[in-house]
């Protein structure tokens, strides 16, 4: 079938599919890996238990743990002479977790990502510069394999060397940057630096950014810096890698490909299903793999999901920008502080640079402190008074946060960069062994 035709169908046609394919893979699991098969007993379900879409709450979830202690190949459905690649992710602790495929996988996964590239507006016209990280890490390989898969002309120039990924972009013409939302950031900053104006010399014209958490206002500020429409695309190496779901045209959420996944949207507290629309954490289940199939994935990742039919005419639901990792989500005096919320405030404040830290202490009460980098034209005009500026940003996140916040402004370029995902997040709490 054509991807057009898949990605039209009605939800009917559709939930029929994802239906067929579950029964499928709740018995390929149970029989192909044993750590389903005692997990699905020790819950008292059977395969036969799953008749419709509905039965898919019967069955329990798989966890990020889960992953770790079935390091590194127990979760596999199939013998290691099926497998053609493995990927990981570094893990802050302990064991990385690690993810394969078979031939058919990366077949599928390529088909996913050319899906992906072109629902956003992609096409053989295209040289794509991939500054995603190539390696053990999803993000290269997999809009490689996709760009290839579409047609375009793919330039692998991994992460690193900015200098030289700025040479290259602007000698071979890239039309489409792919990277982190930070590196594309940092890649303006340094092409200024070396005294061009990203948004005419460059040719760019789509960039892919995702791998991290961002904001409206990080993507109208990667917009206007490097003169791109910026497109958010989600994925985890656990459900294939980058690929999972993008924006189109519209850009009013992300189409996840139901075809391939179904989603559910649960309470990270008590795992409870919430309804359409609802905030909470994404679980995610894998109708395609055949290598490491997933039951009911606890992502971590919080967001919003609607299955409304979009403009673009696509039927696939739409998840909201992801608001957030359950993970990151900072506990502050009782209250729910997510770092995507103190961006979204930072960015839309003049004098406010590229860069910024979240530190949270603890003396007797919790303190959030943000440090805050001024932009260069902020600080080189004497006029500006840096006083007004930090009361400015404290007052905002105070409103935006309903908690008390320091700001400390820091001279431009005096904060650490990022090459890869960012770190902005200091918790000393966990350093006092508090938590
Ligand atoms: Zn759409």
């Amino acid at each position: 079938m054509l991807h057009r035709e898949i990605e039209t169908m009605k939800r009917e046609e559709l939930e029929r599919i994802q239906e067929k394919k579950l029964k499928r893979l709740v018995r390929y699991c149970y029989q192909k890996i044993p750590f389903y098969r005692k997990l699905f007993k020790e819950n008292n379900v059977e395969p036969d238990d799953i008749k419709r879409l509905e039965d898919l709450s019967k069955l329990p979830f798989t966890v990020k743990d889960h992953l770790r202690e079935n390091y590194p190949f127990g979760m596999l459905a199939v013998d290691m002479k099926e497998v053609v690649r493995v990927h990981a992710s570094s893990g802050t602790t302990g064991k990385p977790t690690v993810v394969a495929y078979t031939q058919n996988d990366i077949e599928w996964w390529s088909n996913l990502m050319a899906r992906c590239l072109a629902t956003a507006g992609a096409t053989k016209d295209d040289i794509m510069h991939v500054a995603y990280g190539y390696g053990l890490f999803t993000g290269g390989l997999g809009f490689h394999y996709g760009g290839e898969k579409l047609g375009l002309t793919v330039v692998p120039s991994s992460v690193g060397n900015t200098k030289r990924q700025i040479m290259l972009i602007k000698d071979f013409g890239a039309t489409i940057l792919a990277c982190t939302p930070s590196y594309a950031l940092y890649i303006s900053e340094v092409a200024k630096k070396e005294g061009l104006d990203p948004s005419s010399d460059f040719k760019l014209r789509l960039g892919f950014f995702g791998a991290e958490p961002w904001s409206e206002s990080m993507r109208k500020k990667i917009e206007e810096s490097l003169g791109l429409k910026a497109i958010d695309i989600y994925g985890m190496s656990e459900l294939c890698g980058p690929g999972v779901s993008v924006e189109c045209e519209h850009q009013n959420g992300l189409h996840i490909w139901e075809d391939s996944f179904i989603v559910e949207v649960i309470d990270p507290e008590t795992g409870e299903v919430l309804d359409e629309g609802e905030k909470g954490e994404l679980v995610f289940t894998t109708l395609d793999k055949e290598a490491m199939p997933l039951i009911r994935y606890r992502t971590r990742d919080i967001s919003v999901v609607t299955k409304e039919e979009c403009e673009c005419g696509r039927t696939h639901a739409r998840m909201l920008r992801v608001q957030g990792r359950s993970d990151d989500m900072l506990k502050i005096r009782g209250v729910n502080v997510f770092p995507s919320q103190i961006e979204h405030v930072l960015m839309g404040i003049e004098g406010v640079g590229e860069s910024y830290l979240i530190v949270v202490d603890r003396d007797i009460l919790d303190k959030l402190t943000v440090k805050v980098e001024m932009s260069e034209k902020f600080f080189n005009n004497k006029k500006n008074d840096v006083d007004i500026l930090k009361k400015k940003i404290e007052e905002e996140l105070n409103s935006a946060l309903g908690i008390k916040v320091e700001v400390e402004l820091a001279e431009p370029n005096t904060l650490p960069r990022f090459e890869g995902k960012a770190k902005r997040i200091v918790d000393l709490r966990k350093e006092k062994g508090i938590f």
